[in-house]
């Protein structure tokens, strides 16, 4: 509430509360508001940004785009943007990208019915008198969880010390890469809080590079957590070690008192270190090796999160902060079951954005006016209407601010299903997480060689076959899809 009241302050309105037009705000409000007309007011105006017919109205901007975007693309010989955008991509070409998206996408809507049912029951219970509009979905979508899940995170997080799980970084690291992580005092820094670590290979002693960690916010600092190199691997250029860093955002813990964190944290802390161990990892002839590829990049930082939760890191780390008893296992169950809560929503919601994304490249920009455009195509696609698009056309940043996300918002859910295929693997491999035979391959094969190898062939030396979605569908809690 205090921010709140600080934004109306801003405002000139010091005696009043402001939620102002961004997610942030919205989220928390649409999840905990019980005054219904307010949430409808505050949905409408979100999800309407540059949609009113004002100076700010975005719709003739996106046909603008879409036009320059199919002329250029035809000189260059291609039937539309997709297809020239998609080519060295993983996904290749926009029909394999829609197989994949239209593949997930029932079981998704399948989902959402059940969530609106569990949804209505409560509102019903409490004589509410109400239909779930789009507005009441995360409001009792929270009171679902509330009594499905049980989930105190407060509970979590006396378990998950930042040091015990800085030193479970580095033991995942050895377990799968042979990296060795030892402090060192002697490097010069640009802040005091951050701790630079001399990575090497376990065995041969080999300097592999520097890593820097920067944990805790301050003043000035970026928000978020993010991995960055100011130094890459490449042969070419003398195979110097690499200079590695991740930076989050942790509210330390006051004087003398450990720095705990969220799950949520805790995961992400593990992503952004397989950002840095893949770089790390490098072993590239060329420095444009480097380079990611959009629908690909993701998978090894996501899939490095599953480590988290494996039983050597959770018994050796996740400890709490006081008594150093081990993260009770019915917590841990707990927390591995609320993972598929409300995926019908969140699948449904990027879904239908990552769908529109591909309709609006692949489709003649002549005969699309945005606004009848987007209402059409989800009316075709049975899009339910207790849900709108995560990013409505005139809002849809990734796509229309800049070329980065066109036609690859389905990028994400592409990493997911590598992310959840490979992980997969290693469940089954003889000894799990730590399988030494498939920690090879998948740092030979995976990690090293960055963008040297076709993702897809990189994928099929790791795992014998090609991706399949069915590790996703189990993840998300959906349905997997029987083969004809
Ligand atoms: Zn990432």
């Amino acid at each position: 509430m205090l921010i709140r009241q600080s934004a109306a302050e801003e405002r000139g309105k010091p005696d009043k509360y402001a939620i102002t037009n961004t997610r942030s705000s919205m989220d928390p409000f649409l999840t905990y508001s019980d005054e219904r007309e307010m949430r409808e007011k505050v949905w409408r105006n979100y999800y309407s940004r540059g949609d009113n017919d004002d100076e700010f109205d975005n719709n003739k901007i996106i046909k603008k785009i879409l036009k320059l975007r199919h002329e250029r693309v035809n000189l260059l010989g291609y039937n539309n943007f997709a297809a020239w955008r998609l080519q060295n991509r993983m996904a290749k070409n926009p029909e394999n990208a829609m197989e994949l998206m239209k593949s997930v996408w029932p079981a998704a809507l399948t989902r959402v019915e059940a969530e609106v049912t569990d949804m209505q029951a409560i509102a019903d219970k409490e004589n509410a008198h109400i239909i779930i509009k789009p507005w009441d979905y995360r409001y009792y979508a929270e009171k679902v969880r509330k009594e499905k899940y049980d989930l105190d995170s407060e509970e979590i997080k006396q378990y998950l010390v930042l040091d015990n799980l800085t030193d479970a970084l580095f033991f995942t690291a050895e377990k799968l890469f042979n990296f060795r992580f030892t402090p060192v005092q002697d490097v010069p820094v640009f802040h005091e809080d951050v701790q630079v670590y001399e990575v090497s290979d376990k065995d041969t002693g080999e300097i592999i590079g520097l890593w820097h960690l920067d944990p805790y916010a301050r003043q000035g600092k970026r928000s978020g957590a993010w991995a960055n190199t100011y130094r890459s691997y490449s042969e070419l250029e003398g195979a110097k070690p690499v200079l590695a860093s991740n930076n989050s955002n942790f509210i330390k813990g006051a004087k003398g008192t450990p720095t705990l964190i969220s799950w949520d944290d805790a995961e992400t802390f593990f992503h952004e270190f397989g950002h840095a161990l893949h770089f790390l990892a490098a072993d590239v002839k060329y420095p444009t090796l480097n380079s990611g590829v959009r629908d690909y990049t993701e998978f090894q930082s996501q899939l490095l999160e599953r480590w988290l939760a494996t039983d050597e890191v959770i018994n050796r780390f996740l400890r709490h902060h006081e008594t150093g008893e081990v993260i009770p296992k019915k917590l841990v169950e707990k927390i591995r079951k609320s993972a598929t809560f409300n995926q019908g929503f969140a699948t449904t919601e990027f879904l239908a954005s990552a769908l529109m994304d591909m309709k609006y490249h692949t489709t003649n920009p002549d005969k699309i006016e945005p606004r009848k455009f987007e209402k059409e195509t989800l009316k075709e696609l049975g899009m339910p209407k207790e849900i709108v698009m995560r990013h409505r056309s005139p809002h849809f940043g990734h796509v229309f601010s800049g070329e980065g996300y066109a036609t690859g918002y389905y990028g994400y859910l592409w990493a997911d299903v590598l992310t959840a295929d490979a992980a997969e693997a290693f469940a089954e491999a003889p000894d799990g997480f730590y399988d030494k035979n498939l920690a090879e391959k998948l740092v030979k094969y995976l990690f090293a060689p960055r963008n040297a190898i076709d993702p897809a062939e990189a994928y099929r030396k790791f795992r014998g076959r090609d991706a399949k979605i069915d590790a996703l569908m189990r993840d998300r809690g959906f349905p997997v899809p029987e083969k004809e």
